[in-house]
């Protein structure tokens, strides 16, 4: 056998073992944790995670984000009804359509409804038209995170990055194949929506285009001070500019009305990546505000981009953003980057 024909053999047997296992094991343990009595996180994997959120109100549960394959699902559904000791699925949310966020919905079809953006039924449509595409275009690259999950020191972040995605990707593709249903929201909104839940509130806002999908949510619980903010925000950045067109002022709209009382998120949850602070939250605001009316003003002076690129350098104006601890040499490298690209966005 060549190296390369033995290569695709131990592919061939890893599809055919390695997908169908969807509990809990050492190779990929599903997790979870009570950030309060009423919310619970469940998270599959080591430090890539395949995570949903369950709240428990006076009027049923809420679930948030579906993961990215039925068969793991079903294993986090059975946590929250044991952990919660009742299975009255009111409502479930998707953050965007994007499939390791809506995968699992079929789990949760008993619901009252499943609530997203308007956008989203449409793109998850398309998605599941595709779905033989997108199967065959994954194969190729778990083979590729197979051997990058293989080249890394075993125990370290990256071995333990890659063989998330790989044992999570693989029961995806199976389920995928041979266990899915497109499971459609029933409930969507174009701007905002609120949900009483009786204890609680659930206040959902579409952030708008140019950051992630264009259909994702950000989701406000302003009793419990937490933000699930899907795909949007992650903990290891604060860059949220990324290309010419985006929705500047509905985002900063959305996000001085989330933060506007003090104190009103303390914490705030992405899909995979572990919570990071309401500080972090209201950093990215702070920076967007600044840079965007900066820009603006400097754009309606008349300024050239030399001037602008002095007038907003990093060292005289946005060393704040070092309270999120981030590198400070990311932290200059992304400016650089945001400020060009907005000002590209501004002289259009
Ligand atoms: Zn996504």
């Amino acid at each position: 056998m060549s190296r390369n024909t033995c290569f695709m053999f131990s592919l061939c047997l890893f599809f055919v073992f390695a997908p169908l296992q969807a509990q809990s094991s050492e190779d990929f343990p599903i997790n979870f944790e009570r950030y309060s009595d009423r919310v619970l996180v469940i998270k599959g994997g080591h430090v890539y995670f395949d995570q949903i959120i369950a709240i428990a109100s006076r009027k049923g549960l809420i679930v948030i984000d579906t993961g990215k394959a039925p068969s793991y699902t079903q294993e986090y559904r059975k946590i929250i009804e044991r952990e919660f000791g009742r299975s009255d699925f009111l409502y479930v949310i998707n953050t965007h359509f994007h499939f390791d966020h809506t995968d699992g919905n079929q789990v949760f079809a008993d619901a009252k409804a499943i609530i997203s953006h308007e956008k989203c039924p449409d793109m998850m449509r398309n998605f599941d038209r595709n779905r033989a595409n997108f199967v065959a275009a994954r194969q190729p690259r778990i083979a590729q995170w197979i051997s990058q999950r293989d080249a890394a020191a075993p125990g370290s972040r990256d071995f333990l990055y890659y063989s998330d995605i790989v044992i999570s990707n693989s029961v995806m593709v199976n389920d995928l194949t041979n266990n899915y249903i497109l499971t459609l929201p029933s409930l969507t909104f174009r701007d905002r929506l609120t949900l009483d839940l009786g204890d609680l509130t659930l206040k959902l806002y579409y952030f708008g285009e140019g950051l992630h999908t264009g259909d994702d949510i950000l989701i406000h619980c302003p009793e419990e001070k937490l933000l699930f903010t899907g795909d949007l925000f992650y903990k290891e950045t604060l860059r949220c500019i990324y290309q010419p067109e985006f929705d500047a002022d509905r985002w900063i709209d959305v996000l001085d009305e989330i933060l506007a009382e003090e104190g009103s998120v303390d914490f705030a949850y992405d899909t995979h990546n572990g919570r990071m602070s309401g500080e972090h939250i209201a950093l990215v605001r702070d920076y967007l505000v600044d840079l965007y009316e900066g820009l603006k003003a400097a754009k309606a002076g008349g300024l050239e981009f030399a001037e602008v690129e002095k007038m907003f350098a990093y060292d005289l104006k946005f060393t704040y953003l070092e309270r999120s601890g981030l590198d400070p040499q990311q932290l200059r490298q992304d400016h650089a980057e945001s400020l060009k690209i907005l000002w590209t966005k501004l002289s259009k």
